[in-house]
């Protein structure tokens, strides 16, 4: 998928014409993914956290486009703002595009739904230098590497798009995390990475393997196998998970 570069030729900058046509593709190909409208509006420019919103669900986007491999973080405005609109549960749903700015071609776009964001994948920056236009502004990293796979939905990939009702699915299949609290959908996005390093059916015993990693990132539960068999549960009740018989599970 190419960028319509018709009539923008007057950009001083490469940056400037990056954000220019990065919205235009969007405006033109974006799409609701929570919704069946296929239109996005686009907000004005001075509105800061919101890029695009559905005219009929209300869901909003916030767009970050890079001209390299997205990678496992994206730099991603001020932190404090970020975690009290998590906390709040008014977060932006995010589109992360991949561009290559020597053929100005689209190369990857991908949803992060804002039903997965917790606050543990949002990495504070070091504040600016003093000698900094703004110094002491404190900005974030969206760590999306430390997200599920599940969490990581393609609407471009590599130049091609995947159809609209896929990534409708894919948004839908966890929007049950919307009624999650935020301490839950923590470990559940964490149940939900080592369930993606095993096999489609897999056994208790297999998930056990994961305490230990599990205790580094909650070392406040001391009761951590007790809380993989609970949180496999959660994602067997919402249609997840299948349970074929006792200690074994199918990821469906
Ligand atoms: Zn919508």
């Amino acid at each position: 998928m190419k960028f319509n570069l018709g009539t923008q030729t007057h950009y001083k900058s490469n940056s400037q014409l990056a954000r220019v046509l990065t919205e235009a593709w969007f405006a033109e190909n974006g799409y609701c993914p929570a919704c069946p409208s296929e239109e996005l509006t686009q907000m004005p420019n001075n509105e800061k956290v919101v890029d695009f919103i559905c005219p009929d669900c209300a869901a909003k986007y916030q767009l970050k486009a890079k001209g390299q491999h997205i990678g496992k973080s994206v730099a991603n405005g001020a932190y404090q703002p970020k975690i009290d609109m998590i906390r709040a549960g008014t977060a932006p749903n995010w589109f992360f595009m991949e561009y290559d700015k020597k053929d100005w071609l689209v190369e990857n776009v991908m949803l992060v739904p804002a039903h997965f964001v917790t606050p543990d994948i949002v990495q504070k920056r070091n504040p600016l230098k003093p000698t900094a236009r703004r110094a002491g502004w404190v900005g974030s990293n969206v760590l999306i590497g430390k997200l599920p796979l599940d969490a990581r939905i393609y609407i471009v990939r590599d130049s091609e798009e995947v159809p609209h009702s896929h990534v409708r699915k894919g948004w839908k299949r966890f929007e049950f995390l919307k009624t999650q609290k935020l301490s839950a959908k923590g470990w559940l996005n964490d149940i939900l990475v080592c369930v993606r390093h095993l096999d489609k059916e897999f056994t208790l015993g297999e998930m056990y393997e994961f305490e230990d990693r599990l205790a580094v990132l909650h070392p406040h539960n001391k009761h951590i196998r007790p809380k993989i068999r609970q949180q496999l549960q959660v994602l067997r009740d919402n249609g997840i998970l299948e349970f074929l018989k006792p200690g074994t599970y199918l990821l469906k």
